[in-house]
């Protein structure tokens, strides 16, 4: 029987809103998991690592659901994860508290959680998010640091359970991690649906022009491959783009810098870039466009991609990953392989122009979406919990 269950959240803390720095689509999965969990009736608690964000040691987010704020200086990573891991089982003793699972979330914190397995004496499950091996593919991003490949490495040979987000990420653990296949289970991440479901917006509500509309909604980051989104409706004379986020990442400032210059080159006056936006307006704007551009260059999963299928809008997204499984070619939106222009012109150009592709791609990502959801996360967590036990 699961009670209690610590989640090990280093890298960033999920009352951090997403859209840009750190913080993005792995936030929104610790939240949303944590809550669900809890109100499940298990415990849950969050440690993350401390940052200058004005929360106290311990903030209780909703009944049974609470975030640890760790103290984790240290002069690098090594150092910080030591620090972090003596302060979480200095916390546990400290508060007498003791949990059937402990999950870590990134390779982070999946390395802290190895060296807290034996002090709080519970089972180890690791979702490593994103892995440094496949997310360096061609990405334009810095390589990953060494230490992440040694230690992402190391994690795999020793964990007990890895929970990868698709059927591609479980292949990717086993292609270039070597890791066991009885040790590697799926569960795919969710939506909220009370906040992602079709509806009317205004887009002057928004601010946002008429006329044929798409629109990128992510960190700004090579990785996220906007540039193509760009080219492609720079393609198509009225169409104008709208990009919400903001950089993260070493790069990010720079690639945004080359995203305007680029617009302006390219679609001068049809490109507009918008600050992060929480997830009640990204609602509103998946609502209020024709389509939601996806061109990752790599994407574990793409919460984006359903969400935006979940409010009734067709997704036109990369064939790399994870979006090939939160996408479903030909039925809720289009996959492209490559970043070539004319490709992803000819896809978005179709949805904007046919009112029958678009009605139809509308419906079907509804039902894509609708097998996606925070309560079957949880459940399939739960069960791979207490099979550990
Ligand atoms: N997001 C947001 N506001 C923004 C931009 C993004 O709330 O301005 C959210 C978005 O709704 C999604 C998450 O950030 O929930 C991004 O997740 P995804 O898996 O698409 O990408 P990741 O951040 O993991 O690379």
């Amino acid at each position: 029987m699961i009670e209690r269950v610590a989640f090990f959240s280093v890298h960033t803390s999920p009352l951090a809103a997403p859209g840009s720095g750190d913080a993005g689509g792995m936030n929104v999965y610790v939240d949303s998991v944590a809550r669900t969990l809890a109100a499940m009736g298990i415990a849950v608690d969050v440690f993350t690592a401390r940052v200058d964000d004005g929360f106290g040691e311990e903030t209780e987010v909703a009944p049974g659901y609470r975030v640890v704020h760790i103290e984790a200086p240290g002069r690098d990573r090594a150092e910080r994860i030591g620090v972090y891991a003596e302060g979480v089982a200095a916390w546990a003793i400290r508060h007498q508290a003791s949990y059937d699972i402990i999950h870590s979330h990134y390779w982070l914190s999946a390395w802290a959680g190895v060296l807290l397995e034996e002090p709080l004496q519970a089972p180890l499950v690791i979702s490593f998010h994103t892995l440094g091996r496949v997310r360096d593919v061609g990405s334009g991003e810095p390589p990953p640091p060494l230490l992440r490949l040694a230690a992402e490495t190391e994690v795999v040979a020793r964990a007990g359970c890895i929970v990868a987000s698709t059927p591609a990420e479980a292949a990717d653990l086993m292609e270039h991690y070597a890791a066991k296949p009885e040790r590697v289970c799926v569960s795919p991440p969710g939506v909220d649906h009370g906040v992602f479901h079709p509806g009317a917006a205004r887009r002057s509500d928004l601010g946002l022009p008429g006329g044929p509309l798409a629109a990128v909604v992510g960190r700004v980051q090579p990785l996220k491959g906007i540039d193509v989104a760009i080219e492609a409706i720079a393609g198509i004379a009225d169409a104008r783009l709208v990009v919400v986020g903001g950089p993260s990442g070493e790069v990010g400032d720079r690639e945004q810098d080359h995203l305007r210059t680029l617009a302006d080159d390219l679609a001068p006056g049809r490109v507009d870039f918008l600050p992060p936006m929480s997830h009640d307006a990204v609602a509103d704007l998946y609502r209020s466009v024709d389509v939601v551009l996806i061109p990752s260059r790599a994407e574990s999963f793409g919460l984006v991609a359903v969400e935006a299928q979940a409010c009734g809008t067709p997704v036109v997204a990369s064939r790399v990953g994870g979006l090939a499984f939160s996408v479903a070619d030909g039925e809720s939106g289009y996959l492209v392989d490559g970043n070539d222009n004319a490709d992803w012109t000819k896809r978005v150009l179709a949805i904007l122009t046919d009112d029958v592709v678009s009605t139809k791609l509308s419906a079907g990502a509804i039902v894509h979406s609708s097998g996606f959801s925070w309560n079957v996360t949880a459940a399939r967590l739960l069960e791979l919990y207490q099979g550990l036990v």
